[in-house]
Formats: C-alpha cells, structure tokens, sequence
C-alpha cells in the first residue's frame, strides 16, 4: 500500500459535503466553498460578506486534465462524488471590462450590443451633442435594411423607437435621374430585397433622435461625457485610455470608435491623412415637399462634376446634399451659399432648383468630404478600431454609418464567443484573438461597400448626359443632345449590377443575425403599384400627387402672362387661341398676341395625363423637352407633356410656359412673394 492509499484510509473524506464560513454569532453562512475550491454562493446584502466573497472568489490552480482523484480500491470516495467533484463548472471569469472611446451611432451601438450581452462597457465621449466630431452636421442620415436588422438583433425595444422615429423611404421608388432634364437614369428597389429576406424596410432618421434612443438604451451609467481620449497605453494585461484632461481609464480591452479623424487611430498606426474625395458637400433642409413625396423616396441628380441628392426625412421636410467637384478647403462669403448653389446648379431640372430656392441660407452647411481607405490592420493587442475610424467612405451609398452599426454588432458577437469558449475551457477570456476574429469577419464586406462608394462618386464625375458634355472645344457637340455612349453603356450596367449589389449590400450580412424574427414589419408596407413604377415612367408620373401649372416664361408685350393651373378632369378641354372659344366659354384662354391664332391649340387630360394639340396654328406649337430638344408639334396630334418641359404658342417665345407640378406652394410664394411663381 503506498502511502497516499494509507492516509486515505485513515483519513474522513470532508470534501464531500458543502464546506464554508459562517458568521460566529449568528451561525448564519457568509461564503460556500465548493470541493473545487471556488465560491459558488454568497449571501448578497452586508459588506461584510461582500469582503469575504471578494477574496473567495479566486481563480484555483486547475488539476491537470485527466488526472483522477478517485483512486481505485478507495472505499471512502464514491466515484459519484469524485465525478462531481470534477466536473462542477468553473465559475468564469468577470466578463471583460470594455472602454469605448467615442459615443458615435458606431460606439453606441457596440456598447449597447455588448451590455446586452452583460459586459462592463464605458463609453468616453469627447461630446454626446457631437455627431461625426462636428456638432453642426445633425442632419438626418438613412439606415438601410442591413443596419435596421442589426439594430432589432441588438435590442429590439431601442430597434422599435428607431423604426417609429424613423421616415420610410424604402417603400418607394428611389435612384438616379439626370440633373438637368430630370429623366430617370436607372431606379432602385430596395424595397424588395428587405422584404424577401424578412429585413426592416429602409428608413431616414434624425441622427440626433437615433443617438438620443441608443445612448438611453446603453444607460447613462455607462456613458461619460468630456471625455476626450487623446492616447491609450496597452501593457498585454489591461489597456488604460488616457484624456486630454490627465484622467486616466483602465479596462481590458478598448475599442477606437471616435470617427474619420479617430486619436485611437492614430495612436495605433501613426498619423495618416484621410483622402479628399476632390468634392465639396453642401447640406440643406427644408421645409418643402415635392409633388411626387408619395411614389419617390430619394434621388440622385447627376451632372458633370457635380450631382445632387435629395431625400424626404418626414414631417413636410426634404433633406439635400450638393456636390461639386473642387478643392478642399473652399469658403463662400457670409450668406452667399444659397447664391452660389443656385449658379452652380443653374440649368438644372426643377426638383432641384425648387428645393434649393425653399431652403434658408442659414440651414445651409458646407464640409469638404474625406474618406479613409480600409487598411489591412484595425486594430494591435487589446486595441481595435471601429467605424469611421478604420472605414469612413464617401457618403453616396448612405453605408458609413450602417457599416459602423454591422461593426459594433460582430464586435460585440466575437467577445461573447470568446467567453463562451473560455467558460468551456476553463481558460481566461482570450481578449486578444476576439479582436482580431471581428476584424477578419469584417474587412471583406466594408472594403468592397468601401469601394462601391467610391465607385458611386467616380460615375458622378464621370458622368456626361451628351456628346460633347466635357470636351472643351467640342462641347458645342452638346447642342445636338446625342446620348454619351458612357451614359448607355453604364446605364446597361447598373441595370444588371444593381439589383445584385443592393441584394447583397442590405441582405449580405442578415445571415450572421441572432435573435430577430425573420419577418418584416406590419408598418413596412408598399404600394402594389410599387413594381409598376420601376418599370413605367408614366405611370410613376401619374401617380404623382399635386397641381399641374402652366408658368409663363416670358411677358408677352401689353398682356401680362398670369399661371395657369390645370384641372384634371378627362371631360373638359383647355382651348387657347388668341380670342375667347365662344364655343366653351368656361375653358378658354385667351392670349392677345401676334404669333398666336384665333384656335391655337387645346389641352386635354387623359389617365392623370396632359396632353397638347395644335390646331394647325400659323406659326405652330413648340415644344421645349426636359432633354432641352426644341421641335414644332404636329397638327393635329395630341402630345403628351411633363413636368419641367417648356410650350410656346407661336415662336416669338412671347407665349412660352413651363410646366410644372407643386403640391404646395414655394415656400417664398407661401409668404406672400410672387417672384418664386413668375420665376419659375
Ligand atoms: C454628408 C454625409 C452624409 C452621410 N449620410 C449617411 C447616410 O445616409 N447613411 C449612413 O449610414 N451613413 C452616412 N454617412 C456616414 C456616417 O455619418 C458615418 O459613417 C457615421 O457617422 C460613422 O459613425 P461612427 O460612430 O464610426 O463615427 P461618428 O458618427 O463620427 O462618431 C464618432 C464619435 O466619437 C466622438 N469622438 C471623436 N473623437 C473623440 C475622442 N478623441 N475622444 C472621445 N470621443 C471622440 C465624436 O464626438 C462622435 O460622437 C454620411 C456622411 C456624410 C459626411
């Protein structure tokens, strides 16, 4: 017998039972400790005991794998008891302690998706009324299907809030037209994509509403405000974050989520510029809404050198961007930016022009745009990067932020992982490869998203509607109105490309999702005209809502040319001549003037449409599309018109209209000035 089976032998097994401290007095337990060594209980209320537990709670040396403490011929230990023994589960480790350096839409996602799943977060925020480091720029911003989704698999009371604040502007047509005539270049569906995968339909949202509903959501205990992070030492146990203050955090891991010009960024990799992407950006809000709010979403006006976007945010208001390409830096004399968009866009298709003259000179903003090129490193030991800070993209794809909202989920899913395998492991939480797991899982998908951004803005500057159009001495080509070649060609491959890249920008990451029903929202409906409207120009047109007007372009010597508004109604008919129709009195228009005959022309409205005839007219009907061709009407013949074409009765452009379609009035005519109206 050797001498360990002897003094089991002789010895009373006590590690069978629950074994502990208790207080003296009352005899009343304190602590348990388990055969294992750990403690597995204590009795949460006096401070007492939470001292005791404190130094309880102990990490044991673990037996070597395999290593059984049942010897064999022992009749004392039970193989039950030993098998429990062995096998109680180590009680892990306090989950990691996480710092986030900046309160962005990207930090507070992350920081909301990893309290959920019970991790210690603080969240240092240089400034929580800041958006993008710049708290002017607290414009609405547009969360796509693929964000939207994130956002309910993290929390979905905070998803719900967001999904009422928020403006649905997938349930429409939405894409890009030319800017000058208006024409639609190519329009997107976003709508379906989301509802085949079961994913909330795109909306806009203010960013400062988005922020507010997260930052509750995550807890003021676990936010703090002036915080700015300035640098962060890692020495492989624990990361500090270090403030410009001297105020020093410790954690055990720290996640860079502080945007474009991000100081854990740069503590990490050095100082690196981000790239000009060669375009300024006016921003603008207005109180407008356009005539087509129900069927259109948002738009995409391209130009040379310049494009526009415009989108609806709800609540009677519409938000803008315009771009044009030119050096950073830039400046416009006080109150002259509204002046020098309405120059640079001059020409432009009415959707444009109207929403640029409704919008306040004081609610415009101007910022150069950067973008950071995605890198192979996002982060180093306990360190890594999120959002902006390691991806800002331009913003023509509407993807940076909903990029940062992927990222803070995956970040927050790779820590739980790795908790997880610690606790199953009995190993410490191996911080470290987390990191690194959730920047492999994201390089991918964010540099492609990257890229298509970038792309979207060449297309813009490439973009040349005509021959012509960019050719210097050759511009005149342009007159001829002859469709760029690019134009075609592209239009054929965004026609087939699109469908595929929208489906995987806002489906590609739905599969990674834990925790949402696969299922649309009851609110997140679309007209069942929706499919009709991508494929029909028409009958997107006529569906749009509002009045059609006939505006007078030009004074036609003593008669003074007042608005016309046209009735929708199939069974009148508009006669125009230059005397009163004694023969339909109630609809006649009479215009004094030399070029224009005594039965001129009618107009008619067929299937919510307006059409024009000429009557045989002496000197014609002319006709000015919105592609800017000038031609003479057939007589005789009904043609059908649109919005922003121009029509002269007669060529002497005395009687010259055009026309246009207001569901309210400009805004500088609501306040009682004409000249927006005459204008126009
Ligand atoms: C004109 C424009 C329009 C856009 N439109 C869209 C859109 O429609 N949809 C979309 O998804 N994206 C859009 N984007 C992109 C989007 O704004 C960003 O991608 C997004 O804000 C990134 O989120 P983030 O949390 O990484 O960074 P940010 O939102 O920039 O947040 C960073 C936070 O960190 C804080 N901070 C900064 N430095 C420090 C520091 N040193 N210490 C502590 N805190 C700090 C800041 O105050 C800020 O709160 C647009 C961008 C632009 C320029």
């Amino acid at each position: 017998m050797s001498v360990a089976e002897e003094v089991m032998r002789e010895g009373c097994v006590t590690g069978d039972r629950i074994n502990g401290l208790v207080d003296g007095i009352s005899g009343s337990c304190c602590a348990r400790v388990s055969p294992t060594g750990t403690a597995i209980s204590a009795p949460p209320a006096s401070s007492s005991s939470t001292t005791l537990r404190r130094v309880l709670a102990f990490h044991p040396p673990r037996a070597p794998q395999g290593r059984c403490v049942c010897l064999s011929g022992s009749v004392r230990c039970t193989a039950e008891v030993a098998d429990a023994a062995m096998h109680a589960p180590r009680p892990p480790d306090p989950k990691p302690r996480v710092l986030v350096a900046g309160g962005g839409i990207g930090g507070l996602t992350f920081a909301l998706a990893a309290r959920r799943k019970g991790f210690q977060v603080l969240v240092l925020e240089r400034d929580m009324s800041a958006v993008r480091g710049e708290g002017k720029y607290r414009g609405p911003i547009q969360l796509q299907s693929n964000a939207l989704a994130v956002l309910e698999a993290v929390d979905m009371p905070a998803a719900d809030q967001i999904m009422d604040a928020g403006c649905i502007t997938g349930d429409r047509v939405n894409g890009i037209v030319d800017g000058i005539s208006g024409s639609w270049y190519i329009k997107f569906d976003t709508f379906t994509p989301a509802a085949d995968r079961g994913l909330p339909v795109t909306r806009v949202i203010s960013r400062m509403t988005l922020q507010q509903i997260l930052a509750r959501a995550v807890g003021d205990d676990a936010i703090m405000n002036d915080c700015h992070v300035v640098d962060f030492t890692d020495d492989g146990n624990k990361v500090t974050a270090i403030l410009e203050d001297g105020r020093k955090f410790e954690g055990d891991l720290l996640v860079g989520a502080d945007g474009i010009w991000s100081k854990v960024r740069k503590s990490l990799f050095g100082e690196t510029d981000a790239s000009y992407s060669e375009y300024t950006c006016y921003t603008g809000i207005a109180d407008f809404v356009p005539p087509d709010i129900d069927t259109v979403g948002y738009r995409v006006f391209l130009g040379h050198k310049q494009y526009f976007v415009s989108s609806d945010v709800g609540g009677g208001k519409m938000q803008w961007y315009a771009f044009h390409k030119e050096p950073a830096g830039g400046t416009d004399p006080e109150n002259g930016k509204k002046k020098r968009l309405l120059e640079i866009f001059s020409g432009w298709c009415d959707n444009v022009i109207d929403l640029l003259n409704a919008t306040e000179e004081e609610a415009i903003l101007r910022r150069d745009i950067y973008d950071r090129p995605p890198t192979i490193n996002w982060g180093k030991g306990r360190v890594t990067l999120l959002g902006d800070s390691v991806h800002a993209m331009q913003p023509n794809l509407g993807q940076g932020g909903c990029m940062a909202i992927e990222d803070g989920y995956q970040l927050a899913v790779e820590l739980e992982k790795a908790w997880e395998e610690s606790v199953k492991s009995r190993t410490p939480v191996d911080v470290i490869s987390s990191l690194r797991s959730y920047e492999k899982e994201r390089k991918l998908r964010v540099a492609i998203i990257h890229g298509l951004a970038r792309m979207a803005a060449i297309m813009a500057t490439t973009y040349r509607p005509y021959l012509g159009v960019g050719l210097g001495p050759l511009s005149f080509l342009t007159k001829l109105r002859i469709p760029h070649p690019g134009r075609v060609g592209g239009r054929f491959f965004i026609k087939v490309g699109m469908p595929l890249m929208l489906s995987w920008i806002l489906g590609g990451n739905s599969s990674k999702l834990e925790g949402r029903p696969l299922s649309c929202r009851l609110s997140d409906k679309a007209s069942n005209q929706l499919g009709r409207w991508f494929q029909d120009d028409d009958a997107l047109e006529q569906a749009m809502g509002g009045e059609w007007y006939l505006f007078p372009m030009s004074s036609g010597g003593d008669s003074a040319l007042q608005p016309i508004r046209l009735i929708r109604d199939e069974q009148r008919t508009l006669s125009i001549g230059s005397k009163p129709d004694p023969s339909n009195s109630d609809s006649s228009l009479s215009f004094p003037l030399p070029q224009v005959s005594e039965i001129h022309a009618t107009i008619t409205c067929k299937n919510k449409g307006f059409y024009l005839t000429d009557l045989g007219s002496e000197h014609g009907t002319w006709f000015n599309d919105n592609e800017g061709r000038r031609y003479r009407l057939p007589p005789n013949f009904p043609v059908r018109f649109h919005p922003s074409d121009a029509i002269e009765f007669g060529s002497d452009k005395k009687a010259m209209f055009r026309v246009k379609v207001l569901s309210t009035l400009p805004y500088d005519s609501a306040r009682g000035g004409e000249e927006v109206l005459q204008a126009a």
